[in-house]
């Protein structure tokens, strides 16, 4: 199992490692600070750099499969047992973590509006993009919305990671936001909770308090069907 440095500390930006398995450009670490595309959230990019000949490979991609973390790297060479420093694009990392935590606080505005739950949501460098079970759509509604999350932000609550096990869990209210979405099957969970307005199980990365995220900019909405209202966002 990939130890995953990211969950221990969004803010860390390199690392050391060495590597377990190589299939040609794939790359298997022991401890990784790459976050791999998974929920919704786009991969961390970056470089990996062999410390005995400090040759540079770029990470074009990171995936999960089973518990490991897989690195796709520009070209092979790398072998078992190399020990490699790591460096993420801190630019492109820190701005998937505004959108999420932005997310996370247009998630429970929704949310308080008649217990209306996520279908889908992708998010990218370039902006975010989150899917509504909403009945009553509308522009002026969204922008209502979004006007509320800003205010949330002005607020700036602390935004905290911790591990709960699955009974405690999902004693709390409103922890699993996704419609459909069965509870995770884990033992231990990972929670994000934004003081006094929002906690789900959740293993991706956000900022430490709302203020960082700045100001969320309404894109647009696109009606995709009953269940999937779509809302488009970016921060600034
Ligand atoms: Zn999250």
């Amino acid at each position: 199992m990939t130890q995953k440095l990211f969950l221990e500390d969004s803010y860390l930006k390199e690392f050391e490692a060495e590597v377990v398995s190589v299939n040609d450009k794939y790359v298997v670490l022991d401890k990784t600070l790459f976050y791999p595309k998974s929920g919704g959230q786009s991969n961390d990019t970056g470089t990996l750099t062999r410390l005995s000949d400090n040759k540079e490979f770029q990470v074009v991609f990171a995936a999960k499969i089973n518990d490991d973390i897989s690195q796709e790297v520009n070209e092979s060479g790398l072998q078992v047992n190399d020990k490699v420093h790591g460096k993420i694009n801190w630019e492109r990392r820190y701005k998937l973590m505004k959108l999420h935590t932005a997310a996370h606080v247009l998630d429970a505005v929704f949310h308080e509006d008649n217990g209306v739950l996520i279908t889908g949501n992708e998010l990218t460098q370039e902006k975010g993009r989150i899917d509504f079970n909403l009945k009553d759509f509308s522009r002026e509604k969204v922008q209502a919305f979004i006007d509320k999350a800003n205010e949330i932000i002005n607020k700036d609550l602390e935004v905290k990671n911790y591990s709960l096990n699955k009974e405690e869990a999902m004693k709390i209210p409103g922890i699993i936001k996704l419609a459909k979405a069965a509870p995770p099957d884990l033992p231990i969970l990972r929670i994000t909770e934004i003081s006094g307005l929002d906690t789900q199980a959740d293993a991706g990365t956000h900022v430490k308090s709302l203020r960082e995220i700045g100001k969320i900019v309404f894109l647009g909405i696109e009606n995709k069907g009953k269940d999937r209202k779509r809302v488009y966002f970016d921060v600034q």
